[in-house]
């Protein structure tokens, strides 16, 4: 069953957005192929605020951050959902702005030294005119900012787990509104990462999920950090709970998001298919699969969904469903079913 996404989202680079009398958002403007329409950065609370994943590290931007402040607002606090550069690069500025107190889950996971997905490519699916206005358009996108990579440098000055609670504003005379406070909880939800967290604001009912549930797409699964049965079984410790609203940190809102993460975990469930369906004609490689199985997707995902059939592989493997036909698991090996 296909999922329904929404593409619907057109954001006012620069500009704050008020969502609710606790919630605004200052989107960045870094839009990719990965980010959709760039980083959502959210600021929560009044009076002592605090940011959720800064974004990159642009100075316009976090200028817009900064402005997005009333008068006599402190920005205190900076909640990390995950170490990707495209939501943690402009932390180390904004604390030298501001001194805020950085809150996460903990460093990456261990990188390899070369990207794996550098054995595999998709050029020759490409025209050269698709090409060359790929290039073109890469070209026109700054370095730091072509896609999220791990980011190894992010420590949080406080480590936080599941279940864990941070209060969010603090009512400053003069400022707008007497409620200006919130409370967060947080949940542990690894698969995109393995330090992914969302945080849940009680006084609205809604989550902030980060990537690990988006309404334009689904989360890249990257092994090994990234890994698919965490993903799963964090996808299904949401449907436990029962927020109202979900606030990615790319694209716009996801409401009922509970059916929306069934959906999700369906959607999961029919790539494992596709693969077993596929293998069971014969042994087969994730280059040559991809094309097939995301026939429908934006060709310049297809890197990144030669990952997410490779989680997908991984998985079957652990549950002795499927092996490499020789030698260990890879992103390159020819795999067959057991
Ligand atoms: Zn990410």
């Amino acid at each position: 069953m296909p999922i329904t996404f929404n593409r619907e989202f057109e954001p006012k680079y620069g500009e704050v957005v008020e969502l609710s009398p606790l919630i605004r958002r200052v989107v960045a403007k870094n839009p990719n192929p990965f980010t959709f329409t760039g980083t959502g950065v959210y600021l929560l609370g009044r009076g002592e605020v605090a940011v959720i994943d800064p974004g990159p590290t642009v100075d316009e931007h976090l200028d817009a951050i900064m402005a997005a402040l009333d008068e006599g607002e402190t920005i205190t606090k900076i909640l990390v959902t995950h170490t990707h550069t495209d939501h943690t690069a402009g932390v180390a500025k904004l604390v030298a702005r501001t001194s805020a107190v950085t809150y996460g889950f903990g460093p990456h996971g261990p990188v390899p030294d070369r990207d794996p997905l550098e054995q595999v490519t998709f050029d020759e699916y490409f025209t050269p005119e698709e090409k060359q206005k790929i290039e073109k358009e890469w070209a026109e996108i700054p370095d730091e900012l072509k896609r999220e990579g791990p980011d190894q440098d992010f420590l949080p000055d406080v480590i936080v787990g599941d279940g864990d609670v941070i209060m969010v504003g603090a009512h400053v005379e003069g400022v707008d509104g007497t409620a200006g406070t919130g409370t967060v909880h947080v949940v542990h939800t690894p698969g995109h990462t393995s330090n992914h967290i969302c945080f849940g604001l009680a006084e609205e009912k809604v989550l902030f999920t980060g990537d690990h549930v988006m309404g334009w797409a689904t989360s890249v699964i990257s092994p090994p950090d990234g890994d698919l049965f965490d993903y799963l079984a964090s996808l299904r410790k949401l449907l436990d709970r029962d927020d109202l609203r979900y606030w990615p940190t790319h694209g716009p809102a996801i409401d009922e998001p509970q059916a929306y993460v069934r959906d999700f975990l369906e959607h999961r469930l029919g790539r494992e298919t596709q693969i077993v369906d596929a293998l069971s004609a014969g042994p087969s490689t994730i280059k040559d699969l991809v094309p097939t199985m995301y026939a429908e997707t934006d060709k310049r995902l297809w890197r990144a969904a030669a990952n997410s059939v490779y989680s997908h592989l991984l998985a079957l493997h652990r549950e002795g469903r499927a092996e490499p036909v020789e030698g260990e698991p890879s992103l390159v090996a020819t795999w067959r079913l057991l």
